[in-house]
């Protein structure tokens, strides 16, 4: 999904709205991580005329299936993203700016995704902030009571029962 500059580039108007626009995409690889989207991503921005360069803005609303971290429960979550940048043909580069790499004076709406989960990869994703994990003896998830581990009813070994009677 591409947006040609070229026409902007010429026109005295300093500011260019990009519509919604949604990515048909609903999975994505990068390096060795894998984002699988439960609705497609939207895409929509802004671009402006800066002296003699163009600056891009954009909001990304990604809608991403994820695991809790701590327990592996499944989660539907949306974020928003924004990704800002000087847009520059690859052989160009600005320093004072984040850089947006164009082609043929196009903007790629994928590459703007891709920026945006980038730098977003650190998330911790949790089910709930006071999410109790699983337990490291049986697996069983904590939130759901399904460790019997430290449980009364657990059969204790009637080798420790005496144990027990003893600590009394
Ligand atoms: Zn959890
Ligand atoms: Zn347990």
């Amino acid at each position: 999904m591409e947006i040609s500059i070229k026409e902007f580039k010429g026109l005295s108007k300093t500011t260019m709205a990009i519509e919604n626009v949604v990515l048909p995409i609903d999975y994505k690889k990068i390096g060795n991580l894998e984002y699988h989207f439960y609705k497609k991503p939207e895409i929509r921005g802004k671009l402006s005329k800066d002296k003699s360069r163009i600056i891009g803005e954009f909001e990304i609303n990604v809608f991403l299936e994820e695991q809790c971290s701590r327990c592996l429960k499944e989660l539907h979550n949306s974020y928003e993203f924004q990704v800002d940048g000087v847009l520059v043909d690859e052989n160009l580069e600005y320093e004072d700016f984040e850089s947006i790499i164009i082609e043929d004076e196009k903007v790629n709406l994928t590459q703007i995704l891709e920026i945006a989960l980038i730098e977003n990869t650190s998330i911790k994703t949790l089910c709930d902030e006071g999410c109790k994990g699983l337990c490291k003896t049986c697996g069983g998830n904590l939130n759901l009571d399904e460790c019997i581990c430290d449980s009364e009813e657990y059969d204790v070994d009637p080798r420790l029962e005496k144990l027990k009677d003893i600590l009394k």
